[in-house]
């Protein structure tokens, strides 16, 4: 079993279901309001759980009723939240996700008590890093903390995990020296490798740039058409997405992470079996609404 540490996000979601996207300036009508617990790092937190990780979580919430109510949900799915700091000057953070009848979204978050993750906060949970097998961060959360975690994972030879999502304007090469797996989507491959990607062979060039960069691994989610690997000068592919109908892509890449990580041996040797593991759970949750409410279990399929 993988021992995984998260340190990431944890937001109250609440998603909108239209026909279509408004247009600026549009008032429409919704079909469906309902609220759930999200986050990308929560995300990436629960899917881990729910196929086989033992997961600790460091970060933060605010000192209020949904941060009590999120923390309650992690607990739920036997994740060690004593990593989680109840703030009193920040409320918890938040997300507001868009989803429309073509199962495309569109996200705006409030950062709050994410972005108040302190460097101390993060040394006084060392171990829960030290002891892990992979420590995974997003950039949901203040870029300090997710720098101090991998550099305290880095001394400990656990394998950083970073999905740079949202899209970064600028990643801090400290962050990026110390990552071992880098796993972004198409859109975020573009910004951080400035290379526009329509087909393998721009993926083959942004993976060069990205081990230039001195990471590892490039792990590319390719919706629909599944993900990209390659691990520097051994080996690289594609392993395909499987077939299904999807009506909501929300946390379908939080999934692919959390499932991933969960199943990934620290050689590596297993990556492709472990890709197509987050292929399968991720397509999953696409055919469900919502965010930590689709992420499936592994006793829910084989492969
Ligand atoms: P993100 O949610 O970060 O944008 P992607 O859209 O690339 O990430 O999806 C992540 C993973 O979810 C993909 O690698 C794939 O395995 C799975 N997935 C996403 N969309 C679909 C789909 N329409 N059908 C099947 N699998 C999908």
């Amino acid at each position: 079993m993988n021992n995984i540490a998260v340190v990431g996000s944890i937001n109250l979601d609440t998603t909108i279901r239209t026909e279509n996207f408004p247009k600026p300036g549009e008032t429409i009508h919704s079909k469906e309001v309902f609220t759930n617990g999200g986050g990308k790092g929560a995300n990436q937190a629960i899917a881990a759980a729910r196929n086989g990780g033992r997961v600790s979580f460091i970060g933060a919430v605010g000192n209020d009723e949904g941060g009590k109510a999120l923390v309650d949900l992690l607990e739920q799915d036997g994740i060690n939240t004593s990593g989680i700091d109840h703030l009193d000057n920040a409320r918890t953070g938040s997300a507001y996700v868009t989803v429309d009848d073509n199962g495309e979204n569109s996200i705006v978050i409030y950062g709050g008590a994410n972005q108040e993750v302190t460097n101390e906060h993060i040394l006084d949970n060392h171990q829960l890093i030290s002891t892990s097998d992979y420590v995974i961060a997003q950039l949901e959360t203040n870029l300090s903390s997710i720098e101090k975690s991998f550099e305290i994972a880095q001394k400990e030879s656990v394998l950083t995990i970073l999905n740079p999502a949202p899209a970064p304007e600028f990643l801090p090469e400290q962050i990026v020296q110390a990552t071992d797996i880098l796993v972004p989507n198409e859109i975020e491959l573009e910004t951080i490798s400035g290379i526009k990607i329509a087909d393998e062979e721009d993926l083959l060039a942004a993976a060069e740039k990205i081990h230039e960069l001195g990471v590892r691994v490039l792990i590319v989610t390719l919706g629909n058409k599944g993900s990209f690997y390659s691990i520097s000068g051994e080996k690289t592919g594609v392993v395909p997405a499987f077939k299904v109908n999807a009506v909501d892509t929300t946390a379908a890449g939080d999934t692919f992470i959390g499932a991933f990580a969960s199943k990934l041996s620290h050689d590596l040797k297993n990556i492709e079996e472990a890709i197509k593991y987050g292929n399968k759970a991720a397509s999953l949750t696409v055919q469900r609404y919502g965010a930590q409410p689709a992420i499936p279990y592994d006793s829910e399929f084989t492969i």
